[in-house]
C-alpha cells in the first residue's frame, strides 16, 4: 500500500480539478470585466484638453493685462534710450509736445509700468501714478478663474465623469448641450457650456425624455 494513491485520486479526480480551476478562471474573468464596465465613463475635459488650467485666451497663469490705462510691458512704443543714471538697455516710453517754448519731451522707463501717464489737452504727458484697477502691477486677477488659473470647466482636474458632472443634454427639439451641470434649483440647472464656458440656466422641462429622467437621477430635488 502506497500513500501516492490517496493524494492524486486517480484521473477522474484529476479532470474535475481542472474543470474547477477552469470554472474558477472563466468566473474570475467576468468579475474582472464586470469592473471594467462598471468603470465610470471619463472624458478629456473639452475646455482645456485635460492641461487643468485656464482656458480664457487672454489668461496667463491666473493674471490678465489691466482694463486700466496703465504702462504695461506689452504696450506699443517701448524703446531703448540714452539717459545719465540709466542702463544703455532700459526701455523708455517717450512722449513728446510742442508748446510756444519749443518742443518738449519726458520719458518714463520701465520701472514705471503700472502707472498712469495723462496726455492733457495742451499736449503735455504727465506721470498720475500708481494705476487704481491694478494697483500699479499692470494686472488683475482673471475674472472666469479668479485668479487662481485653474480651467473652470472641471475645477482644474483635467477629466470629467459623464454622468457625474459632464452632459450631453438634449432639448425636446434635438438640440444638444454639452457642459457641465453644477446645480440644480427646482426646474432649473446651473449649466457651464463647454463651447464657450458661459453660464447658462437651462429648464429641465425643455429637455427631452431621456435627459431629463437622467438628469432628475442623479439631481433629485
Ligand atoms: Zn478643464
Ligand atoms: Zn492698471
Ligand atoms: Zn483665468
Amino acid at each position: 500500500m502506497t500513500a501516492t494513491g490517496r493524494r492524486s485520486g486517480g484521473p477522474a479526480k484529476d479532470a474535475r480539478r481542472t474543470f474547477m480551476y477552469k470554472t474558477l478562471w472563466l468566473g474570475l474573468l467576468f468579475l474582472f470585466a464586470g469592473t471594467l464596465s462598471a468603470q465610470p465613463d471619463v472624458v478629456v475635459c473639452p475646455a482645456c484638453k485635460g492641461e487643468k488650467t485656464c482656458a480664457a485666451s487672454n489668461c496667463d497663469a491666473g493674471k490678465v493685462a489691466c482694463p486700466g490705462k496703465c504702462l504695461k510691458a506689452s504696450s506699443k512704443g517701448w524703446k531703448k534710450k540714452k539717459v545719465d543714471g540709466h542702463r544703455d538697455d532700459e526701455l523708455w516710453m517717450e512722449y513728446t509736445w510742442r508748446s510756444e517754448q519749443g518742443t518738449h519731451t519726458r520719458a518714463w522707463s520701465q520701472g514705471h509700468i503700472g502707472e498712469v501717464i495723462e496726455i492733457l489737452p495742451s499736449g503735455e504727458a504727465i506721470n498720475r501714478g500708481r494705476c487704481e484697477p491694478c494697483g500699479g502691477s499692470s494686472f488683475v486677477a482673471c475674472k472666469p478663474c479668479s485668479g487662481t488659473d485653474k480651467c473652470t470647466l472641471c475645477a482644474g482636474v483635467g477629466e470629467l465623469i459623464r454622468g457625474e458632472q459632464f452632459w450631453t443634454l438634449s432639448d425636446r427639439q434635438g438640440r444638444q448641450l454639452e457642459g457641465v451641470i453644477k446645480s440644480r434649483t427646482g426646474n432649473s440647472l446651473l449649466f457651464i457650456r463647454a463651447v464657450d464656458l458661459r453660464e447658462l440656466t437651462v429648464a429641465l422641462d425643455l429637455l427631452d425624455e431621456t435627459s431629463r429622467r437622467e438628469v432628475e437621477k442623479r439631481f433629485p430635488e
